[in-house]
C-alpha cells in the first residue's frame, strides 16, 4: 500500500542518516560519561549536585541505549551488502551477546543448519540479531533462563527462531511491537523493534511473533531466498 512503502521510504532514509552518526556520538557519550564519574567521587558534592550528577548519568545512559539498539553496526551502506547465508552474522552477534547474558544467568544455545544464501546488508542483519538477542535476555533477567538461537532452511526460505522463556507478552503488548518508541522498560528506547521490522521488511522477510506471559517468547524469521 502506499502507505507502507511511504513508511519504508522514511526507514530507509532513518537508517542511512543513522549510519553516518552512529560513531560520531559514542566517543563523546563515553567521555562525557568517564568526566561525571569521575566528578561524582568529590567528597565536597552537596546531595543536590550528587543529584544532578546521578539524573546526567541516568539520561546519558538513555543516549547510550539509543546508540546500541539503532546504531551499533551503522557504517555507510552499499560496501555492506553480501551474499552469504548468516551464519556468520549469527554467530558473531551470538559470541559478543554471550557475557551480557552470563551476567542474567541466560544460557544461550546455538543451532545452524542451512547452506542457503541471499544478499543483505551485513550490518543491518547484525544489529537486527542483537536486539532479538538483547530484549530475549532482558526477558529472562530475573529469573535467568535459556536464549535458543536456531537458523535452518525449509523450501527455499531461512528461518530463523529466536526463543526465550522469560516473562512474555499479551495479545495487545504483541501488536505493538514495532511502535516507534513503544518500551515498557525503565531505560527502554523502543527503537530495537523497529529496527528489527525496517530490516526484515527490506528482505522481503516474514516475523511470527508467539507468546505467552510468563512463559516466553518465539520469534520466528523466515526470509525467502
Ligand atoms: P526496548 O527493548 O528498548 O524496550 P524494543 O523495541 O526492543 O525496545 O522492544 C519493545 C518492547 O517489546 C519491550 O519494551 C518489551 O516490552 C517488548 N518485548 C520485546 N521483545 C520481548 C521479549 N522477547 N519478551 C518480552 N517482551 C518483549
Ligand atoms: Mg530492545
Amino acid at each position: 500500500t502506499r502507505n507502507s512503502s511511504l513508511q519504508s521510504e522514511r526507514l530507509n532514509v532513518l537508517s542511512d542518516l543513522s549510519a553516518s552518526v552512529s560513531h560520531e556520538i559514542r566517543n563523546p557519550l563515553t567521555v562525557t560519561n568517564g568526566f561525571l564519574q569521575l566528578l561524582n567521587k568529590s567528597e565536597t558534592l552537596t546531595v543536590e549536585e550528587k543529584t544532578y550528577i546521578e539524573y546526567a548519568l541516568l539520561e546519558l545512559k538513555r543516549a547510550e541505549n539509543i546508540v546500541s539498539d539503532f546504531l551499533a553496526f551503522a557504517k555507510p551502506q552499499s560496501e555492506n551488502m553480501i551474499y552469504s547465508n548468516l551464519k556468520e552474522e549469527t554467530e558473531y552477534v551470538k559470541n559478543i551477546i554471550t557475557p551480557y547474558a552470563n551476567m542474567h544467568q541466560v544460557d544461550v544455545q546455538y543451532a545452524f543448519q542451512n547452506s542457503l544464501s541471499f544478499k543483505y546488508d551485513k550490518n543491518q542483519i547484525q544489529q537486527c540479531l542483537i536486539n532479538l538477542y538483547k530484549n530475549g535476555i532482558e526477558a529472562m533477567k530475573e529469573k535467568g533462563g535459556v536464549l535458543s538461537i536456531e537458523v535452518s532452511e525449509q523450501q527455499k526460505e531461512i528461518v530463523i527462531k529466536i526463543e526465550d522463556n522469560g516473562i512474555g507478552m499479551t495479545k495487545e503488548e504483541v501488536l505493538r511491537l514495532g511502535n516507534p518508541y513503544y518500551s515498557t522498560k525503565k531505560e527502554g528506547t523502543g527503537l530495537g523493534m523497529l529496527m528489527v521490522y525496517s530490516t526484515i521488511n527490506k528482505v522481503n522477510g516474514k516475523i511470527q511473533v508467539d507468546s505467552e506471559m510468563g512463559r516466553g517468547t518465539t520469534f520466528t524469521i523466515s526470509i525467502p531466498v
